[in-house]
């Protein structure tokens, strides 16, 4: 029953059997008798039987000298997906094991893409993302040899359909086996590509060669014998290599570069390598001897090499009957440059761009295929293809089955940016297959991504500076910056500033920061302070590369002698907290939220504190204190009488969640322990300390501080607590600078 059962592959055993390899015939068997047992009842298209077609992969496959569980596989390849009722990949793995069940959903999972109508890029990365789905690059080699079947039985599928799958087999599959070294593969797929796509140039090209080379199909093969003879007489150590064009060659070289039938002189081709250059001229010679040449066809790329490195002679012959080859005859050295040596060789012959690093990366792989000889063992050969091709690349699909490739660790927004400016500057979520997904995750291979887009959407956040792993993505961020936040990045850019001023202890007014940043900015080709702080602001310029320059101003006009800071007893009304950090939020301009406003260094507001705004000329609008002493000067000229605008906090007092930074001095007896209490006293009103420094006096300290505080109420409640801790003297409020 079994003997009968196996009759469809007697003819694929009967091979396994005599070759010289080692397989595992009864798995193979089994793997057989399994896919019969799915695919019963099951018929092609065609009107045969399904398990023809893989019985018909499975040889191709072990035609290829691959495995036994790639045969395995072959023939297991279309279970999962076409009867999902009878067994899916888990049985496949348990009973055929991992690699088996590896392959089978590598097949699956490569699914047909529509190359219609996509771009050269895009196609590309199509065949570079179906490498690095495989995993194992035998997932591939089973692909091949499936679609290899498919188009032998494309006939029968309807008009749209053939030219479709057709015109995938030319852009993807011809290619990547062309890649593999699979030069058979690849001449069988092109030919059957062709066939569908233009079937009257197909079947031109194909009347011509038959024609006229049709009765000679032994022509090659007697001029093999014939040459060989000739050589070995002239003792010559040689190799020797017959090609005939397929249709397809022929067809490209006429159409491609417009030359009739008649003018392909290289259909037939003969390759003769030989071990010194010496012997390369000497074999001409004997060739010319032997076979008359065609005038204007001969070539020394050996004196004078290819741009790409090719060296080699090159001549055209005319053989028996009046038919002519070319001949083409170089060193062992001058072939290996040929074949691997360049990537850039066969881009050159398949007239590819763009390529040059998948050519690096597979270029072994096509050496490891020509190297192969029979006593090797399948399975340890195979081994070493078990590779991650792609490691530093994800491909990814758009929702229209377009596929990008993103830098390895590259996340959804730098997805976004890579589809287009506006679809990253209006995004506001994204999917990854079907599912709402956070913003920086990273997709995998073959993932759908689906950027979710507003036109509501305020733009990107500054935050996805720090997200983003593409410069093209930074690069967009911060060009939306530049030229839609203009008055924020003005902020954020002197808030910058006013942080290096700070830490190098560089004291000045306002008034003397802006023409100090006014100077820095024509020096460096800009036309006034807002530019500077618009250029940091939205990173244009990184602020270290200014910092220098803005010292180097400070300290030739404004730099002071240190003069003793006056102690001032904190009262609501005259305490000033500094370094404010927060721009917009929390205060209402003129009636309107969200206003972009920077607090004023001069008396530095607190929540709860009467405010007002100033709208100042180069900076946006800045609030000051209702009773500071800039703003009762400003009122005093008439000029400014239209700059104020009314301002109000937009919470109650303590609501905020924000924090405000505030500087204190704290005058302590000499005391050890003191910085150990007053730290406590902090942490248990969760005051955060931002910085600490001391400062020894005779007989006493000041301890500097910067301590983070919610408001002014929250301040001053700080400030009494500390007031009363054993030994400390006197706590004060450092004010900023003042006009
Ligand atoms: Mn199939």
């Amino acid at each position: 029953m079994t003997e009968e059962r196996l009759k469809p592959i007697e003819h694929l055993l009967t091979i396994l059997e005599s070759s010289n390899r080692k397989y595992d015939l009864e798995k193979i068997k089994k793997a057989f008798l399994y896919a019969d047992d799915m695919h019963i009842g099951q018929m092609r298209q065609s009107g045969e039987p399904y398990i023809s077609h893989p019985v018909a992969v499975a040889e191709s496959v072990a035609a290829l000298g691959l495995d036994t569980d790639s045969i395995c596989a072959a023939f297991l390849h279309d279970t999962v997906e076409d009867c999902p009722d009878k067994t899916d990949l888990e049985t496949v793995r348990k009973i055929f094991g991992n690699d088996v069940a590896l392959f089978v959903d590598g097949v699956t999972k490569i699914k047909s893409i529509n190359v219609e109508d996509k771009e050269e890029t895009h196609i590309e990365n199509i065949r570079k993302m179906l490498l690095a789905m495989s995993k194992d690059i035998r997932v591939i080699f089973i692909k091949l040899c499936d679609r290899m079947h498919n188009m032998h039985t494309l006939y029968v599928k309807k008009d749209a359909k053939r030219r479709a799958i057709a015109l995938e087999t030319m852009h993807v599959y011809a290619p990547l086996a062309h890649r593999l070294g699979m030069q058979r593969v690849k001449q069988d797929l092109e030919d059957y590509a062709l066939k569908y796509l233009d079937p009257i140039g197909y079947d031109e090209v194909k009347k011509n060669i038959d024609e006229k080379y049709g009765k000679n199909i032994y022509f090659i093969e007697n001029v093999k014998n014939f040459v060989s003879a000739k050589l070995e007489a002239a003792n010559i150590n040689f190799s020797l290599k017959g090609r005939v064009k397929t249709v397809y060659s022929v067809y490209r070289k006429m159409f491609n570069q417009n030359k009739s039938f008649d003018e392909i002189y290289d259909f037939y081709a003969l390759r003769i390598i030989v071990d010194t250059e010496l012997e390369c001229y000497t074999v001409l010679g004997l060739i010319h001897e032997m076979y008359k040449s065609v005038p204007g066809r001969f070539k020394d790329y050996i004196s004078t090499p290819k741009p790409n490195m090719y060296q080699s002679l090159h001549t055209t012959v005319i053989g028996k009957d009046g038919i002519p080859f070319e001949v083409q005859i170089r060193t062992r050295e001058m072939h290996h440059v040929a074949e691997y040596g360049i990537a850039a060789h066969w881009k050159y012959k398949s007239g590819e761009k763009s390529s040059v690093d998948i050519d690096k990366k597979l270029d072994w792989i096509s050496k490891l295929i020509d190297t192969e000889n029979d006593t090797k063992d399948p399975d340890e050969f195979l081994h070493a293809f078990k590779i991650d091709i792609f490691h530093d690349e994800t491909f990814v699909f758009t929702p229209k089955g377009d596929v990008v490739a993103l830098p390895l660790g590259a996340t959804l927004i730098d997805f976004a940016y890579s589809i287009h400016t506006g679809v990253g500057n209006k995004m506001i979520g994204a999917k990854i297959n079907g599912r709402i997904a956070p913003i920086d995750s990273e997709p995998k291979n073959g993932d759908i991504v689906e950027v979710i887009t507003s036109n509501s959407s305020k733009g990107p956040s500054r935050d996805w500076l720090n997200i983003v792993k593409t410069s093209e993505a930074r690069n967009k961020i911060r060009q939306w910056f530049k030229k839609e936040r203009r008055q924020e990045n003005i902020i954020v850019g002197k808030n910058e500033i006013e942080k290096i001023f700070n830490r190098k202890h560089m004291h000045c007014t306002d008034a003397e920061m802006e023409e100090i940043a006014t100077t820095v900015a024509k020096r460096i080709g800009m036309i006034d302070a807002s530019d500077l702080y618009n250029a940091i602001g939205y990173g244009g310029i990184s602020y270290t590369k200014v910092e220098s320059k803005l010292t180097d101003e400070y300290e030739r006009n404004y730099k002071k002698e240190p003069v003793k800071e006056p102690v001032i007893e904190p009262t609501p009304q005259n305490s000033a907290a500094v370094k404010k950090r927060k721009s917009s939020g929390g205060v209402i301009v003129d009636g309107e939220e969200g206003c972009a406003v920077k607090f004023a260094k001069c008396c530095n507001p607190l929540p709860g504190e009467e405010i007002i705004g100033f709208i100042t000329k180069g900076y946006g609008i800045s609030i000051h204190k209702a009773d500071c002493p800039n703003i009762s000067n400003a009122y005093a000229n008439e000029e400014n009488v239209n700059r104020f605008v009314k301002a109000e906090w937009n919470m109650p007092s303590g609501s905020s969640s924000s924090t405000y930074e505030s500087a204190i001095k704290i005058y302590v007896t000499n005391r050890i322990s003191i910085l150990a209490d007053i730290s406590v006293a902090l942490a248990d009103m969760r005051v955060d300390i931002v910085s600490i420094n001391t400062q020894n006096l005779d007989g006493a300290s000041i301890i500097n501080m910067v301590i983070s505080c919610k408001d002014i109420s929250h301040f001053n409640s700080i400030v009494s607590r500390v007031r009363n801790i054993k030994d400390v003297i006197r706590v004060t409020r450092v004010l900023g600078a003042s006009t």
